[in-house]
């Protein structure tokens, strides 16, 4: 692998999609959402879910799983963006968060890393990175314990009389799949080659296998063209599909994912930013 191009002051907008902006405006815009807020911060959720973390996970350093913090040290070079702190634990399913709204910290779990070669786990760190850089880590973190504060605040979540509560969980959870294509957008510009990003998203979707040599790339491809704007479910059976699965469903959409990441590739996006053509972060005073 050559060396990555370090990408000076890249801002967020650089990629972030237009979709992700526009159903977070949308999320903002929802009456509900300041109070909730409110009330995520009066509890000390953030605070308590760092500690939760950190008591359950190992953090890595310079003498810690090195080649781990080596890969996110290089990864927040190219992004330019402060380190995180960075955990890995012990969980076979293959996944990985950015949490921490005051401290932030990326937890890689051993699923994950074990199913990705080095050059894969580029993409997830900028993946994750992404989600830390584009601001997205308060609206996951409240997101993820939506049931648990609209509860709090005496809000009924199920059944659809509460119309307050049931806007906000469909703005939360049309936005938390929009923040996805971004946050993969990230993952391509610290890979910095479209087939490892890729392979990646095959990787994660399929599993580790004994039968992991016969993964290929452009079968799953075609199969991801061959999903294109197949989004056939209406805004209701997603809200339900939320309610049921919760977070676990804002992920699995790793097909169009795949398709989604293509395109802006093809779009030339991608070749402007690493030739220095991208949006800047305003300089301080
Ligand atoms: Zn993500």
């Amino acid at each position: 692998m050559p060396e990555r191009k370090i990408l000076t002051g890249i801002s967020a907008d650089a990629f972030v999609s237009e979709a992700d902006r526009w159903a977070l405006d949308k999320l903002k815009k929802v009456p509900l959402l300041p109070m909730v807020i409110r009330k995520f911060y009066e509890v000390g959720f953030d605070r308590w879910f760092y500690c939760m973390n950190m008591s359950m996970s190992v953090r890595c350093g310079p003498d810690q799983y090195s080649t781990l913090y080596r890969i996110m040290q290089e990864s927040c070079r190219v992004l330019d963006m402060p380190e995180p702190e960075l955990y890995l634990s012990s969980n076979p399913f293959p996944n990985a968060f950015a949490g921490g709204v005051e401290r932030p910290y990326i937890t890689l779990r051993s699923g994950i890393v074990n199913n990705l070669t080095d050059e894969q786990l580029y993409h997830l760190m900028g993946h994750e990175l992404g989600h830390i850089k584009a601001n997205h880590v308060l609206y996951f973190s409240v997101g993820g314990v939506l049931f648990a504060l609209l509860d709090l605040l005496g809000r009924r979540t199920l059944g659809a009389s509460d119309l307050a509560s049931y806007a906000l969980i469909l703005a939360y959870y049309e936005w938390s799949r929009q923040a996805e294509f971004s946050a993969d957008r990230a993952g391509l510009l610290v890979a910095q080659e479209l087939g490892i990003s890729l392979d990646t998203q095959v990787a994660l979707t399929a599993g580790a296998t004994r039968f992991d040599h016969e993964m290929k790339r452009e079968p799953f491809m075609d199969q991801a063209r061959a999903y294109q704007d197949a989004d056939v479910l209406d805004q209701v059976a997603k809200a339900v599909l939320f309610m049921i699965y919760g977070k676990t469903f804002t992920h699995p959409m790793p097909v169009h994912r795949a398709q989604d990441l293509e395109r802006w590739h093809l779009s030339g996006a991608y070749d402007r930013i690493l030739a220095g053509d991208y949006s800047r972060e305003a300089k301080a005073a």
